[in-house]
């Protein structure tokens, strides 16, 4: 990502919490080691491949595994690598001879791009986000029964898409600071400062919505979610399952200001598209009540497509 706005902030300041401990300051902690290092560009004169290799490599030493179930103190079993799709009902009907596709991130000539591969259906779409437990405990009203459009069925789609995103919000955090130690000038480079602001609101606003989502869950009510759900008379051949800001609006009119590093957070919507066993497709979009005022009108104008312009959306 390069960065190439107007924004100020993208220097660490000397008397903020330092990104390696966020009890010392930076002025006396990583600041003179930033200073002092004098490494070049870490992947100079490497062929593509060597350089895809190594950021791999990088970003798989960010892999953790984590539970992000409500009630922690019922945890047991391993840390699965879990299916952000259920395996059952979402990925049997689009796999083929037990594989299917997924988009990689990938370096070519002319920059990063997505590259198409084909994938194993046990690696497909999995992360390290549920105890073995949870992940078949939390998930059963979706895993076991067909969509009904009942307002837990609802929260647990959004929770689950919110769950995959977190995961990787935190890896990326764990990435910039990596970065960080390993190179430690990048923590007076521009963009790598820009990447880092950007991961920790990332970080903090996922961390937000995650509190609300867990405040419903512990009282057992799943109505702080206004959700959209269009069932398509075909099965799509892939599924879909995240959450993200939306920066425009159907007509082309900026929502949020998504490259923006300003405090304000970033409301998520929740996005979840999987054919049914059924031959048809559901789509289900979500966003939390709070955030109201940033996605009624889109929402209402998404619920105001037929079924084949909100596809083509
Ligand atoms: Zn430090
Ligand atoms: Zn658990």
């Amino acid at each position: 990502m390069i960065y190439t706005g107007n924004n100020r902030n993208l220097s660490i300041e000397p008397y903020e919490p330092c990104p390696c401990h966020l009890e010392k300051k930076f002025k006396f902690c990583c600041y003179q080691k930033a200073k002092d290092d004098t490494s070049g560009p870490m992947a100079k004169g490497f062929s593509l491949g060597r350089i895809n290799h190594l950021i791999r490599d990088f970003y798989a030493s960010t892999d953790f595994k984590t539970c992000f179930a409500f009630e922690k103190v019922q945890c047991s079993g391993p840390i699965k690598n879990a299916h952000s799709l259920q395996n059952n009902r979402i990925l049997n009907v689009i796999c083929e001879n037990g594989h299917l596709y997924h988009f990689k991130p990938e370096i070519v000539d002319s920059g990063p791009t997505s590259v198409i591969k084909k994938i194993g259906k046990n690696d497909a779409s999995t992360f390290f986000g549920f105890c073995d437990f949870h992940d078949t405990e939390l998930f059963k009203p979706i895993e076991l029964f067909d969509y009904t459009g009942g307002i837990q069925q609802n929260f647990l789609f959004a929770f689950r898409a919110l769950a995959v995103e977190m995961h990787k919000k935190l890896r990326q955090l764990k990435n910039v600071k990596r970065m960080f130690t390993k190179r430690p000038r990048t923590m007076l480079d521009p963009q790598f400062v820009y990447m880092y602001r950007v991961a920790v609101s990332d970080v903090n606003d996922h961390q937000f919505e995650y509190d609300l989502f867990k405040q419903g869950y512990q009282n057992g009510d799943y109505t702080g979610l206004r959700t959209i759900h269009r069932e398509l008379q075909l099965g799509v051949k892939f599924a879909a399952c995240s959450s993200f800001a939306v920066r425009y609006d159907i007509d082309g009119n900026l929502i949020n200001d998504t490259f923006s590093t300003k405090k304000d957070r970033m409301p998520s919507i929740y996005l979840n598209i999987y054919p049914t066993q059924k031959g048809t497709t559901n789509i289900l979009i979500s966003y939390l009540n709070i955030d109201s005022e940033v996605y009624q009108n889109y929402f209402k104008s998404l619920d105001a497509l037929d079924a084949k312009n909100l596809q083509n959306i």
